[in-house]
């Protein structure tokens, strides 16, 4: 929810949040923009010119934590952009993607004209986070479509977190070329993974389902290149209609030819955006797509690749997979349906997406 400031002429800017007289005198020394709430009334810092809000916005400020970083937009309108509680942040870098994929929870419109973070911003925003934040998600859109500039971004990330995972969501496109995978590999911080999807086994499949020509050869370059240079990959795998009797060929194809990534996610779709536009093409019951991924699951486990279950709830898995399934969906976005009520598992359990509910309600049974 947002807070809104009514006497507020200061410009864009990123805040910390300070709840405490320490913490007041910690972002002081760090020489940091921030706000501070003193007796229920609200201060901005260096200037210390006092802000009006009114008393849902304190109310709300008060249930939030020191080190919390707000923006703060020209009409005074103040976002949440860093939650010390969570472990669910990160930075969006562009709405905007050189693919168009047909599952993607993003539509079409923001893919072609989606915002974009000024690079400049990003580094503000990272100056304002805790070094000590446990997990950073860079993301998009495509992130790396936003040029050369990001690498100073994530040089700066490298320098200010040196415990942080950080994993950078991309479709992997542009380390075919060198310059870009040489760049990366000079700046990445140390405890960080890309995670790329492979759609598919062979061009003509995983072309036709990011609906770009060139992707598969590209993205399978980027990897091999990244690789070569020390940098950890994750593969995620989005189990559709259109690719699910081809995940056993990926398996192989994965096995065959990039043996050293750090991990495999077998995903569940997302059913907004374009996944949504394109549902009567692209959707399978959860467990069709298990049991489509189960020989592959098995096959690159014994290959000694480790593999992940993301967005499947455990009733439509079998117990022996359970232990791979990942709490994978945003506290924000999880659902389960009245059927979880009498779960014995409903704690372990990751649910379903908010969009999804819908369409596979009946799928969900509690296990007893
Ligand atoms: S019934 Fe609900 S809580 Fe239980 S495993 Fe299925 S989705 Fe999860």
């Amino acid at each position: 929810m947002g807070i809104k400031i009514e006497n507020y002429a200061e410009g864009f800017k990123y805040v910390s949040l300070a709840l405490d007289e320490q913490t007041k005198k910690d972002l002081i020394e760090d020489e940091l923009d921030f706000i501070f709430l003193d007796k229920k009334e609200l201060f901005l810092f260096p200037s210390r010119i006092k802000l009006e809000i009114n008393a849902d916005g304190i109310c709300e400020l008060l249930h939030h934590n020191n080190y919390d970083v707000y923006e703060i937009w020209p009409d005074g309108r103040m976002y949440l952009r860093y939650d010390t509680t969570s472990v669910d942040n990160y930075f969006f870098v562009t709405g905007k993607c050189n693919s168009n994929c047909i599952m993607c929870p993003s539509p079409d419109y923001t893919r072609k004209n989606g915002d974009e973070t000024n690079i400049e911003n990003l580094i503000t925003l990272a100056k304002h986070i805790p070094s000590d934040s446990p997990h950073l998600t860079i993301t998009g859109g495509e992130p790396f479509l936003s040029g050369e500039d990001i690498f100073k971004f994530i040089f700066l990330l490298r320098e200010k977190f040196h415990k942080t995972e950080c994993l950078f969501l991309t479709n992997g496109r542009i380390f075919a070329l060198d310059k870009y995978a040489k760049m990366l590999r000079d700046s990445i911080p140390n405890n960080s993974i890309l995670a790329i999807p492979i759609h598919a086994s062979t061009a003509e499949l995983h072309d036709r389902i990011t609906q770009t020509k060139g992707s598969f050869s590209q993205t399978i370059l980027g990897i091999k290149r990244l690789l070569r240079y020390g940098i950890r990959i994750e593969i995620r795998i989005v189990v559709s209609k259109v690719n699910c009797e081809d995940i056993n060929n990926l398996a192989e194809f994965i096995i065959r030819e990039i043996p050293q990534v750090e991990y495999i996610s077998v995903i569940a779709m997302e059913m907004t955006g374009n996944a949504f536009k394109n549902k009567d093409r692209l959707w399978i019951p959860y467990k069709e797509a298990f049991y489509y991924a189960s020989d592959a699951i098995n096959k690159l486990i014994n290959n000694g690749i480790d593999v992940k279950l993301y967005n499947f709830p455990l009733c439509t898995v079998d117990p022996s997979c359970w232990m791979i399934c990942e709490r994978s969906i945003s506290p924000n976005k999880v659902r389960y349906s009245e059927n979880c009520d009498g779960c014995n598992y409903k704690q372990s359990c990751g649910g379903v997406f908010a969009g999804t509910i819908n369409i596979e309600r009946d799928e969900l049974k509690a296990i007893i």
